[in-house]
């Protein structure tokens, strides 16, 4: 049976993109109650909700605000923590150094958002004599690696500014809320969704209005799979209501093989289609509608860029006492500040880059020349960073003291380390899983070591065996 055919209840041609009144007042009502009952408690908003100091507040949420940008809630979570116990007020966060800092951040990768934060405490407590900024603008203004974003999450949910944010969670909801089908990351698309966030966040309560929109994203209106049935906002939603009428519709179409019967059908309660009339540019192409997609067809996917490729070869030099050589790269760039085993980048155009990486050991980190060009090859290590897919070609060698090593000018300085400081300094993710393939290689190795003697002894036993068997065998004789 065809389910009868009904109207949709939304939406009014020509207000498609954009909510009336009432539905901003119904919007709120509804997604703070169902923040109210569905939130999860995480640390930076138990701060935000109960500490009457209000530079401490603003504190907590920047800090975490940075740590989420690029990163998952559940991974934050610890990091948060243990930033917090080290430095509980931006005064602790400025008496500190960068070193330490990007010790404590060492694994969250994105390493500039730590020197930022650092720099940013520097200057609230020299130039802003302790004082956070009250608003998003000043924020913006004073706090460096702070932009529209995290100075709109922070001035809302720490100072209680009515100002809404669009991260991508926000911007995933306002698309299906609002049928918005044009490219997510087109620059009059993006003005369009602040502009529909700053219009629908809640004045008395902003902080938890912009957290509920993030949490509903991250919860419910998933992109990969949204729950519609469980979501507050469904009654509101344009995608919700196009994606039912989409599907009645193809029903009909399905069960009156009769084109005249179907076009009966169709017509007089006709379904309307939720649209724009005339042309526009925030609405889904028809062409581009995939019924098996549903309301997943909101946002429309921007087109992805490819990652560039780039190589290098990372030699692991160890002393016979056990410590490894780590350098500390740049200032400033990929990475900034962080220590890495020495590294040598490696171009397409290098034809033999086996040699190159022979010569610059021996050029530019001091390493003799029979050692250099006798380094035993580890692995291939991919990382993937944000827009680049890096391999790292992983060698070892083994030096002993009288080595006189030294590094490029590159480079900030060099030390050497024992494993266990080397895995609580500030070097990058990416380093650690050099040093792990190492490790996995070199007991592989201990192992097939271990394997071929224990072979060769049982061999030789079962050699033995023989031998002595015949031996008895001649005796009997
Ligand atoms: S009804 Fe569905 S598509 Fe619309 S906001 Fe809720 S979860 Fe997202
Ligand atoms: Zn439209």
């Amino acid at each position: 049976m065809v389910k009868n055919v009904r109207k949709a209840s939304l939406p009014v041609v020509g207000r498609l993109h954009h909510f009336t009144e009432n539905e901003v007042k119904v919007i709120r009502e509804k997604l703070l109650c169902w923040y109210d009952a569905h939130h999860r408690v995480l640390p930076w908003r138990s701060i935000a909700a109960t500490e009457p100091d209000r530079n401490k507040r603003a504190y907590a949420v920047w800090v975490s605000e940075i740590m989420l940008q690029q990163t998952q809630v559940s991974t934050v979570i610890d990091y948060f923590k243990k930033w917090m116990t080290k430095w509980p007020t931006v005064g602790d966060l400025a008496s500190s150094t960068l070193e330490e800092v990007n010790q404590v951040w060492a694994g969250l990768g994105y390493y500039s958002r730590a020197r930022r934060l650092h720099e940013g405490a520097l200057k609230v407590v020299k130039e802003l004599n302790g004082e956070f900024p009250n608003d998003r603008d000043s924020l913006i203004h004073h706090l460096p690696g702070v932009g529209r974003y995290s100075g709109s999450a922070v001035s809302s949910i720490a100072l209680g500014c009515a100002v809404g944010v669009v991260d991508g969670n926000v911007s995933r909801v306002l698309a299906r809320v609002r049928g918005i089908g044009a490219n997510i990351a087109a620059q009059s698309t993006v003005e369009h969704m602040w502009s529909l966030a700053d219009q629908i966040v809640d004045p008395e309560r902003p902080g938890d209005f912009n957290q509920a929109m993030m949490e509903l994203g991250a919860t419910v209106c998933t992109p990969k799979m949204a729950s519609c049935s469980a979501c507050p906002l469904r009654l509101q939603c344009v995608a919700y209501h196009k994606s039912v009428d989409e599907k009645e519709k193809a029903s009909i179409t399905n069960h009156f093989k009769n084109p005249e019967k179907k076009k009966q059908s169709l017509e007089p309660s006709g379904l309307p289609d939720i649209e724009c009339l005339t042309d526009c540019d925030l609405c889904l192409r028809k062409e581009d509608w995939d019924n098996s997609l549903g309301v997943q067809n909101y946002p429309r996917k921007a087109q992805k860029t490819q990652s560039r490729q780039e190589q290098s070869a990372v030699v692991i030099l160890e002393h016979t006492n056990g410590k490894v050589l780590l350098v500390q790269r740049p200032k400033t760039g990929l990475l900034a500040n962080l220590w890495e085993f020495p590294s040598i980048p490696l171009t397409e155009e290098m034809d033999h880059w086996n040699e190159v990486v022979t010569e610059c050991l021996v050029k530019e980190f001091g390493v003799p020349s029979s050692f250099a060009s006798s380094r035993t090859f580890v692995a291939d290590v991919i990382h993937i960073f944000s827009h680049i897919r890096q391999t790292y070609k992983v060698y070892k060698i083994l030096v002993d003291g009288q080595e006189k090593l030294t590094w490029p000018t590159r480079y900030q300085g060099g030390q050497w380390l024992t494993r266990e400081e080397f895995f609580t300094s500030a070097t990058s993710t990416a380093m650690k899983k050099v040093f792990r393939a190492a490790d996995t290689c070199g007991q592989k190795s201990k192992n097939k070591k271990n394997r071929m003697d224990l072979e060769g002894k049982s061999s030789e036993k079962k050699k033995q065996k023989t031998i002595s068997h015949f031996f008895k065998a001649v005796q009997r004789k």
